[in-house]
C-alpha cells in the first residue's frame, strides 16, 4: 500500500462540484484518506481567465505510479477535461505530485511532479495534508518548501462550503 498525494485544480464551470465530484470519482478507485482545505488561487502563466480552485487529497493504493496515472486520466476525461492551450482554463486538472518516496522519470509520468516545488497553489494544500513529508529529491519537508517559495501568484482561502471538503482553519 501506497500512499499518493494528487493535486486537483479548476476554473471553469461550477468549480466546487467539479473537484467534489473528482473526489467521488478516484474514491471509486483508490482510498481518498484525506482532504486539504480549498484554496482560490490567481491563474499563473495566463492571467486573463478565472481564478481557480485548488486542493490535494492523499490516497492509498496498491496500483502502480502508472495505473494510478490512468486513474487520474480517465477522471480528468469524465469531467470533460478542456485544455485549449497550456496554462489556459481547464475543467479539472489532475496531478500526482508524490507517489510514496519514488523517483520515476518517463515519457509519460515525472514523480515528484517537477513542478509542484515552484506553485503557492500545490504546496500550500500540500503542506495542509502532508507538512512534513521530505519531497524525495529535494530532501526538504513540504512546509520547508512553502516556506522557501518565492511564488508571487495570490492563494487564499475559498470561503465557499463544501460537504466533501474540510472548512478551511487558519494557520
Ligand atoms: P497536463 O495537461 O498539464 O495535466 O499534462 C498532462 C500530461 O503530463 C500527460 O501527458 C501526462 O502523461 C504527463 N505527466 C507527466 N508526469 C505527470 C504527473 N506527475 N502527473 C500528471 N501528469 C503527468
Amino acid at each position: 500500500m501506497t500512499v499518493a498525494y494528487v493535486a486537483l485544480g479548476g476554473n471553469e464551470g461550477d468549480r466546487l462540484a467539479n473537484l467534489e465530484r473528482a473526489v467521488s470519482e478516484m474514491a471509486e478507485h483508490v482510498a481518498v484518506t484525506r482532504l486539504s482545505p480549498i484554496y482560490e488561487t490567481e491563474p499563473v502563466g495566463f492571467a486573463d481567465q478565472p481564478w481557480f480552485l485548488n486542493a490535494v487529497v492523499a490516497v492509498e493504493t496498491e496500483l502502480s505510479p502508472q495505473a494510478l496515472l490512468v486513474v487520474l486520466q480517465a477522471v480528468e476525461l469524465t469531467l470533460g477535461k478542456a485544455t485549449p492551450f497550456l496554462n489556459g482554463p481547464r475543467t479539472l486538472d489532475l496531478d500526482l505530485l508524490l507517489f510514496g518516496v519514488e523517483v520515476i522519470d518517463e515519457p509519460e509520468l515525472v514523480v515528484p511532479h517537477p513542478r509542484m516545488h515552484e506553485r503557492a497553489f500545490v504546496l500550500r494544500p500540500l503542506a495542509d495534508v502532508a507538512g512534513d513529508v521530505v519531497h524525495p529529491t529535494l530532501g526538504k519537508a513540504i512546509r520547508e518548501l512553502l516556506s522557501e517559495l518565492d511564488d508571487q501568484a495570490e492563494v487564499r482561502a475559498w470561503r465557499g462550503s463544501s460537504t466533501v471538503f474540510p472548512t478551511h482553519v487558519e494557520g
